[in-house]
């Protein structure tokens, strides 16, 4: 209830002064209603006192600002309707410039995009593109309110638009867009650092055959982002597989760890040893890097090893050892993103909470990938 009162403060003022002005003036009616919204406040029925000196506030040149404050106060409170209300009835009148028209449009949309009702905001910041072409808050509005719809098409048109606009690179989102509609060429056009274009032509050159060509494409991303080197590894083992060319997948993951220190490459290099060389070589290859790189899932891996070349009665002692190491570690988040600091064990190219492009990236280090 304070920060009711705190609210219809600036409204009641507001109403006060517009009720000096009146009263100078006699108008009885006004003043009525004044003391009408003052009973309510007192009689602790802010709605109901909200309404009123709403409709006291009568739209003139001198109140215009006030209405879009008191608008903006209201979405920012979550009271969207009443948001819309005010915003509503500044864009029907006929004083006002075009400067405030755009301004109380601008507005009304935010209104309906906060309240979810896209199709409407779409229609408002259209209109207000309609009166000012140049206006970057409705091209990026418009994009995100694509973005949600997944109407990637429409997204790229308007993200296309922004730069000009706001000196803001868009080849993160744009690229993105295209990866969406399933197009990594034309991602890789926008950004050739694109790494999850990169995984998608790859997995798609896959899927038709060309392990030499999705080879190439995989091997991109080591140059445009090695922290996401781990997610390709599986895919690169079948490529080669399939080119029966082990040799050259075991060369290429020493150039990974010299760039790329992470403990899936050695984990991939420690099986290519185990399927050369047996077990025990995997595992004394591993507890030697282990000793320079500690990770939990390389002591894992060492640990499933020899629990596989254990007797009957070790093997059972070992293995609650080996279900607690895998409960600690499902348990861990893979990625994090470096703008808000949201974890997940999935990766997303698209942060759900801060709804940035591309800022998820694996997690490393003792317990990481
Ligand atoms: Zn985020």
């Amino acid at each position: 209830m304070n920060s009711l009162w705190m609210l219809l403060l600036p409204v009641a003022a507001a109403s006060g002064w517009l009720a000096s002005i009146r009263h100078r003036k006699r108008s009885v009616t006004f003043a009525s209603d004044y003391y009408l919204g003052l009973r309510h406040l007192f009689n602790e029925e802010p709605d109901k006192a909200i309404d009123v000196f709403i409709d006291l506030l009568s739209v003139d040149k001198e109140t215009i600002d006030t209405h879009l404050a008191l608008g903006t106060l209201f979405r920012n409170r979550g009271e969207v309707n009443r948001a819309i209300r005010i915003h509503d009835n500044l864009v029907a009148r006929s004083e006002l410039s075009k400067k405030q028209r755009l301004y109380a449009l601008f507005e009304l949309a935010h209104d309906y995009m906060h309240a979810g009702v896209l199709d409407r905001a779409e229609e408002l910041f259209l209109e207000v593109l309609n009166l000012d072409n140049k206006s970057a808050g409705a091209n990026k509005a418009l994009m995100t309110i694509y973005e949600q719809q997944k109407d990637w098409h429409k997204a790229i048109k308007f993200a296309k638009k922004l730069p000009k606009l706001q000196r803001r690179s868009m080849t993160a989102a744009i690229a993105n867009y295209y990866c969406e509609l399933g197009d990594p060429e034309a991602a890789l056009e926008i950004d050739k650092n694109c790494v999850r274009a990169s995984i998608l032509l790859g997995n798609k050159q896959v899927q038709c055959g060309q392990y030499k060509n999705a080879i190439f494409s995989y091997k991109n991303i080591l140059s445009q982002d090695a922290d996401f080197i781990a997610e390709i590894i599986d895919s690169l083992a079948i490529c080669y597989a399939n080119l029966r060319n082990e040799k050259a997948f075991d060369k290429y993951l020493y150039e990974c760890l010299k760039k790329a220190p992470r403990i899936s490459i050695l984990i991939a290099i420690s099986e290519n040893i185990r399927k050369t060389e047996g077990d025990f070589a995997a595992i004394d290859f591993m507890t030697e890097q282990l000793s320079r790189c500690p990770s939990l899932h390389g002591l894992l891996y060492i640990t499933e090893l020899y629990v596989n070349n254990s007797d009957i009665t070790t093997r059972k002692r070992l293995q609650s050892l080996l279900d607690t190491m895998h409960i600690l570690l499902r348990a861990k988040p893979a990625y994090r993103c470096s703008r808000c600091g949201f974890s997940a064990k999935t990766l997303y190219w698209h942060c759900p909470s801060c709804r940035e492009w591309n800022s998820l990236k694996p997690i490393y280090g003792l317990d990481g990938n």
